[in-house]
């Protein structure tokens, strides 16, 4: 145990067979836990038998807290962080704390552990490459669309931390801003009621019910395409556009070549042929009979390629 360390404890998100065997032995190690609520910490350090000094880090204390904690690290003792579920500092407690230790040279040290982003994100099967990690989306309607529009162009699927008194309407407001695009609902993760939902997000928020109970993570699949037009590209919705011997001609947003990949996308995700053509014809701009005639003429260019 390094002396003078803050550590960044994750701990489970539903399953207590999650807490990781460092996240146990750092626990009765440290000096004192900082937590997010102590009444349920205290709760969690005493079903794996951890007797410790616990004090409160939560949002309306963080200022003096952190003080307090900071004093501690400076003096030689070390600390470690949780929050009530998952890793502290996302959506959660410590982030600042964090922040402040690394300016002041302290040593923070994380002990990774569930993440209910993570676990949703792979669970969904939208995750290629990169994603982008939204958290709790604003209270106002507006600025909630705003952040919703701006993820309109974005080829990477979206996290989206929910209530269960919201999750419907944020499902509505997805449809709302982004079309019929594909979400993923992963609800009571790791819990007995787990559950992963699969669909276009109006069809999702029907499956959930009048009155969804339970946690929920929104992943939403990413914009078909890369929605950037490259220079030299045609921005303007024409097709066949060539740069450095790959295809790059954009449909409003959508890569040519990745046509076939976003119906496939939509396809794989369940939702029929033809509803998939719809989809992809909506965000590209094109007509349902010119995307048709795109992808038979896709097919014959592969067929070509392939000898
Ligand atoms: N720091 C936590 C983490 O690492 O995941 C997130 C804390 S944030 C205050 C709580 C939100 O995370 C919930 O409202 C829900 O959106 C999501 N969440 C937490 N546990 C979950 C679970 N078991 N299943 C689904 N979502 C969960």
């Amino acid at each position: 145990m390094t002396a003078g360390t803050l550590f960044l404890v994750g701990t489970p998100i539903g399953n207590l067979e999650d807490m990781t065997l460092r996240a146990i032995r750092v626990l009765g190690e440290v000096d004192a836990i900082a937590a997010e609520d102590t009444r349920r910490t205290r709760a969690l350090c005493a079903h794996f038998g951890i007797h410790k000094r616990i004090i409160s880090y939560h949002e309306y204390n963080k200022d003096s807290s952190g003080e307090r904690i900071m004093g501690m690290l400076a003096a030689g003792k070390s600390v470690a962080v949780v929050s009530d579920a998952g890793m502290p500092g996302l959506s959660d407690p410590g982030r600042e704390l964090v922040s402040q230790c690394l300016d002041r040279g302290l040593r923070v040290t994380p002990v990774p552990g569930p993440t209910a982003a993570i676990t949703a994100l792979v669970s969904s099967g939208l995750c290629d490459k990169g994603f982008v990690f939204e958290g709790f989306l604003p209270r106002a309607r507006a600025r909630r669309l705003e952040v919703l529009r701006r993820l309109a162009g974005d080829p990477r699927p979206a996290v989206i931390y929910e209530s269960p008194r919201r999750v419907r309407r944020t499902l509505e407001e997805v449809a709302e801003t982004l079309g019929p695009r594909v979400v993923a609902i992963a609800r009571e993760l790791t819990k007995i009621h787990e559950e992963i939902i699969r669909a276009p997000a109006l069809d999702a928020a029907a499956a959930l019910g009048p009155s969804p109970l339970g946690e929920f993570v929104i992943v939403v699949s990413g914009a078909a395409g890369d929605a950037v037009p490259e220079e030299g590209a045609n921005s303007g919705g024409g097709l066949g556009d060539t740069a450095c011997g790959r295809d790059v001609a954009r449909v409003r947003g959508v890569a040519r070549a990745d046509l076939a990949g976003s119906v496939k996308r939509l396809e794989d995700s369940g939702v029929s042929r033809m509803e998939a053509i719809k989809a992809v014809a909506k965000e590209s701009g094109m007509t349902k009979r010119a995307l048709y005639a795109e992808l038979e003429r896709l097919k014959k260019d592969l067929k070509k390629d392939l000898g």
